[in-house]
């Protein structure tokens, strides 16, 4: 039994390497797969035909001849199969439609109303893949769904092990959604999701130590060592948001105190821009948002910002100087490369990202900023779902575009 599984395997791994090399240089012919890979050209053929008959590779004219008959070339068609990516945050379930390149086909937002918790959010999230894989062509094409979610994920087990804002604890989700879709199912942390993704389709940088850090609503991090995530004992690694950044600090959802999250989150920011408001002083935000306080948005800080406004900046001040902090911490543990700054608070605000990168610079220990580069994330307004491509495809294909 054992060497019928190993020799499943090899020929799985045949497939995939040949597959990947067609990606990379095809169009190419059948004989220059099996020079490059040193893989025999029967082997070649018969992976090819199943690859052909699959959908993902066609036949694309023909090449020069080096003597004889002139070779029959084959491409890669990106299109031929295709995944269903799902991005599960506490404001919405973003699923989309997407092609072996992690190229959007189509997308679907479902936002999460207030209070949709626990079973409930599981059954919204479920509910939610069943209406959009009704508008899918041919679900046989399909690969899979990858599901990424917020807070503690076990992605080898596929359970969400615990998330406290959406109130869940140890949820089966990938069982779930294979039972319930008949579809082999991924599940990962959002944070992991998006290093991976900025690693494997993030300009090809190809880092192998690198750090994504996200600020927004919350504060997450993915960390890759030595060229793969970096998860943990159960899948908790990551979460940056509760590192100790203050030991007489505000006490924090996770029962400790001083969480970097509470002193750089979105919360922190709006409490800010309240409690200077209450104190008198003058800021644009108020302007901007006609005097009322529930239109005080990521926009509409960003926009005061960028005018100058005295309290915002004083805000981003104090941001970075924490941010900074725990950046630090984690440069002198994990010696990374590249940070990757992302999320709602870094987008569109130079001052910020630049604020964090001088400190750190400066604060961490020399060596460990030698050569280190910070840039600000490149995966676009969909980097969510490709995030999650980037799951499937590195598990099944082991891609990097
Ligand atoms: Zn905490």
């Amino acid at each position: 039994m054992r060497r019928t599984g190993d020799l499943k395997l090899i020929q799985e791994l045949n497939r995939f390497i040949i597959l990947d090399t067609i990606r990379q240089f095809g169009p190419i012919s059948r004989s220059d797969i099996a020079k490059k890979q040193g893989i025999s050209p029967t082997t070649v053929t018969s992976a090819v035909n199943e690859l052909i008959r699959d959908g993902m590779v066609a036949e694309d004219g023909t090449g020069e001849s080096k003597g004889g008959r002139k070779p029959i070339m084959v491409r890669f068609c990106p299109d031929g199969k295709f995944l269903i990516g799902v991005s599960i945050t506490n404001t919405a379930i973003t699923i989309a439609e997407m092609n072996l390149e992690a190229a959007t086909k189509q997308k679907k937002i479902y936002p999460v109303k207030a209070g949709l918790v626990s079973d409930l959010i599981i059954q919204y999230v479920l509910d939610s893949i069943g209406d959009f894989l009704q508008s899918v062509d041919d679900v046989s094409r399909c690969l899979g769904i990858s599901i990424i979610a917020p807070g503690i994920v076990d992605a080898a087990s596929g359970v969400i092990r615990f998330n406290s804002k959406l109130r869940l604890h140890d949820v089966p989700l990938k069982d779930m959604a294979e039972e319930r879709f008949g579809l082999n199912t991924w599940l990962d942390n959002d944070a992991n999701a998006i290093a991976l993704a900025e690693k494997n389709f993030g300009g090809g940088l190809n880092a192998d130590n690198l750090l994504f850090v996200t600020v927004g609503e919350g504060v997450g991090s993915g960390l890759v060592v030595n060229g793969s995530i970096f998860r943990g004992s159960r899948g908790g690694a990551g979460e940056f948001g509760h590192t100790t950044v203050d030991r007489s600090g505000m006490r924090c959802d996770c029962g400790n105190v001083g969480c970097l999250e509470n002193y750089v989150a979105w919360p922190a920011i709006y409490s800010g821009i309240l409690s200077a408001v209450t104190r008198g002083k003058e800021t644009l935000v108020m302007d901007l948002a006609d005097g009322d306080m529930t239109r005080i948005t990521f926009d509409v800080f960003r926009q005061a910002l960028h005018q100058g406004d005295q309290v915002c900046q004083d805000i981003v001040d104090e941001i970075a100087s924490y941010m900074s902090i725990g950046i630090v911490n984690l440069v002198n543990l994990f010696n990374p490369s590249l940070i990757i700054l992302g999320g709602e608070m870094i987008r569109d605000n130079q001052v910020l990202f630049e604020r964090i990168q001088k400190q750190v610079m400066a604060q961490a220990m020399g060596t460990m900023v030698e050569g280190l580069e910070f840039r600000p994330t490149v995966l676009g307004a969909d980097f969510e779902v490709k995030a999650a491509a980037a799951v499937l495809l590195q598990d099944v294909f082991h891609f990097s575009l």
